[in-house]
């Protein structure tokens, strides 16, 4: 099983826990303001290679690389003059950039999917002070099962992958809760490639110019790896529930009642005061707790689409999507 530290209790020790690690290969599970994620050398290929077989990802897809500064970013990536406003403005922060790589990268392929393109971010907290410390960029995709619901706290991570690591650090529930937003800046404008914990609005008002978007949320996935199904829970999902069915668990927001809750496995409630924030923060922790009552399925109740909604409303969508 996993040796579990508390980064706040004890941050000498998860730091130097963590360095010796990475450096025998091993990924870490790591907290991060977005989600947990289960981090390895981004230049190293025996520990990218880890990262996947510890997920069961089915195939190899470009990962998010992270990193601690901007010079360390400015080593592997080349930014024209948008992408660094983007960095100024929202790094650290939940906000992805996918950028030329610099030929003086040595990010490895594995970490790129081969791509002449590389994600990075520059996270907060804990995980931006141990790139600083080992001193290399770390590709990081969330610490779970391949397929499954984000993790939003270390205990999430140990009970799916407690088994499969040696080292799980804990800096407690994930302030953000969803996963980074993604951007390419191109010739004809900035392109959202997912939305994410960094409210698309923000970039908006930063750029002056709408996020080009796909014609259909979802749709225009331009990377390997945004499988349309993803996210998923055992129990089915039913998106836009306007009434509860029998043995179906309720996720609903606002303090809105729906008809027939009475008869839900569980109701929880994202915020009942309508924050989208709060509501982001809790999703996944709430799927995770509605799964486990056994229920056929969740009925979601409608969301509003507008500012982190909308990144909400495509992680639910995939939740949502067929199987296969
Ligand atoms: P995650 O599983 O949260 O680490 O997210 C990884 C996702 O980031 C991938 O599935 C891609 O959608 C995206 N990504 C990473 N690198 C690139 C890249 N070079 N070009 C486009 N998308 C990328
Ligand atoms: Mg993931």
């Amino acid at each position: 099983m996993a040796e579990i530290i508390d980064t706040a209790d004890e941050p000498e020790r998860a730091l130097e826990r963590a360095l010796a690690t990475l450096h025998g290969s091993d990924p870490v599970a790591l907290p991060t303001e977005t989600v947990y994620g289960l981090a390895a050398d981004a230049t190293a290929p025996a520990a990218i290679t880890r990262i996947y077989a510890v997920k069961g990802r089915p195939r190899f897809n470009p990962l998010i690389c992270h990193v601690s500064d901007l010079a360390m970013a400015e080593a592997h990536a080349v930014f024209d003059p948008l992408s660094r406003r983007l960095a100024d403005a929202f790094w650290p922060g939940p906000l992805t950039l996918v950028l030329p790589l610099a030929a003086t990268s040595t990010i490895h392929d594995l970490a790129t999917a081969g791509l002449d393109t590389v994600g990075l971010r520059m996270p907060k907290g804990f995980a931006r002070t141990l790139i600083r410390r080992y001193g290399r960029p770390l590709a990081a995709p969330s610490a779970n099962t391949s397929g499954a619901i984000s993790p939003t706290s270390a205990a999430h991570v140990a009970a799916d992958l407690g088994d499969k690591l040696p080292l799980i650090l804990d800096g407690g529930p994930c302030p953000v809760g969803l996963e980074s937003t993604i951007v390419k800046v191109e010739a004809d404008g900035v392109r959202l490639l997912r939305p994410g914990g960094l409210d698309a609005a923000a970039i908006e008002a930063l750029t002056g110019t709408r996020l080009i978007r796909p014609e259909r949320p979802g749709a225009a996935i331009e990377a390997p790896g945004m499988l349309a199904s993803h996210y998923a829970p055992a129990a089915t999902v039913r998106l836009d529930a306007t009434a509860v069915r029998p043995g179906e668990a309720l996720i609903r927001f606002g303090g809105r009642r729906i008809a027939g809750e009475e008869a839900a496995t569980v109701v929880l409630d994202l915020s009942p005061s309508g924050d989208l924030a709060e509501a982001a923060a809790n999703l996944f922790a709430f799927m995770k707790q509605a799964d486990a009552t056994g229920a056929t399925a969740i009925a979601f109740a409608p969301m509003p689409p507008e500012g982190l909604g909308e990144a909400i409303l495509d992680r639910l969508a995939r939740a949502a999507a067929p199987r296969g």
